[in-house]
């Protein structure tokens, strides 16, 4: 038995920067931290493992839109709402394409 690779290519590592800066954007403003708390930080971990682990790696399309539901459904609501809180002030100040990636449907 062959451990599995973990997803390390360059859209997996781009999609990681930013659900990384969208959560610590949503904190910042939602619950006045400087540091992730520790919700955030459980959150961003999850992320990050999830990411890791997406079957389709470099093929992933967005999470949003995918037919494979690997968030646990408390995690979901969360990320969800995280995107949707931090998405608008991604798009204004961080016009990078890993958003619209992020957010395309
Ligand atoms: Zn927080």
């Amino acid at each position: 038995m062959s451990k599995r690779e973990l997803n390390n290519g360059p859209l997996i590592r781009d999609e990681k920067e930013t659900v990384s800066k969208m959560i610590a954007l949503y904190c910042h403003k939602k619950h006045h931290q400087d540091d992730l708390c520790e919700e955030c930080a459980d959150l961003k971990n999850y992320c990050l493992e999830r990411l890791s682990y997406c079957r389709f790696g470099e093929q992933k399309s967005a999470c949003s839109n995918c037919s494979v539901h690997c968030y646990q459904p408390k995690y979901r609501e969360k990320i969800k709402r995280v995107m949707r809180y931090s998405g608008m002030w991604m798009l204004l100040y961080h016009p990078v394409y890993s958003v619209k990636h992020l957010l395309k449907r």
